[in-house]
């Protein structure tokens, strides 16, 4: 029960002849609709103060250890009721993907399918966990271009999350450069770490990832053949996010999804 809630712990409260839910109970149907991993992160006051809670309908790409990142995630979804928010991986996003395409390829109807769209289409705001893929895969790029291509045509925000300690660069196995083209009109933000970065010996947080197997590549990947010159990404940096900059227009045209 909130502190301060006349409930009584019924989750109901009266008010001129109506029932109303109460706090509590909001609270216990949001804590309800958090992934475990978000719902036992440990929340500091500097998580719940983060100006992060006020860009939840921008993209943004964000640099921040995971630790923190779970607890701001927790945060936005106490502070932001009626928000759809998920939190999935590019992992996630490559399994989604594989499980259409072979679906596709054994001729099961499209309509009874989970496309990536169908997975990061519907919340208002999908936060993306990068590298949580750990091995190369030729269709992880592909996968996470597509998600990324569903948002920006819905006008719908995503938050890229590269972990401090594991940071998304041009090595990763779902990078790409007209990823990084779309990357690089989000805004940036960096989030200096609140949680201690030094866990326990013998605690894994982080589920075991499994990369799924290439999908038969026909046609699969529309991930365009683009200019080698362009920035790299510098997940090293540990100054201001800004030096990214703006400068390249996003050019959407060039990674339709081929069934439109
Ligand atoms: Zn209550």
């Amino acid at each position: 029960m909130v502190e301060g809630c006349s409930c009584s712990g019924s989750g109901i409260l009266e008010k001129d002849g109506k029932l109303y839910e109460c706090v509590c109970a909001l609270l216990k149907r949001r804590a309800a609709s958090m992934p475990p991993f978000i719902r036992t992160a440990e929340l500091r006051p500097e998580h719940t103060a983060h100006k992060l809670h006020t860009q939840v309908k921008k993209s943004l790409y964000v640099l921040a250890t995971w630790q923190d990142m779970k607890a701001i995630v927790k945060a936005v979804m106490i502070c932001h009721m009626n928000l759809f928010v998920r939190v999935t991986s590019d992992n996630d996003i490559l399994h989604a993907y594989v499980g259409a395409m072979s679906k596709k390829n054994k001729g099961e109807n499209e309509a009874t399918f989970e496309t990536v769209g169908d997975f990061v289409g519907p919340p208002d705001l999908v936060i993306v966990r990068l590298n949580a893929l750990t091995r190369p895969n030729k269709a992880a790029a592909g996968a996470l271009e597509e998600a990324m291509v569903c948002r920006t045509d819905q006008d719908k925000p995503t938050w890229l999350v590269s972990d401090m300690e594991r940071p998304f660069t041009e090595n990763s196995p779902a990078y790409s450069g007209s990823l990084w083209d779309l990357m690089e009109v989000c805004g940036k933000v960096r989030i200096a770490p609140v949680l201690p970065r030094n866990l326990p010996t013998g605690v894994f947080d982080l589920e075991p990832v499994e990369t799924a197997p290439d999908p038969a590549p026909k046609k699969a990947t529309p991930a365009p053949e683009r200019s080698q010159k362009r920035s790299k990404p510098q997940s090293e940096q540990e100054d201001d996010l800004s030096v990214y900059g703006v400068g390249i227009k996003k050019s959407k045209g060039s990674f339709g999804r081929g069934d439109d």
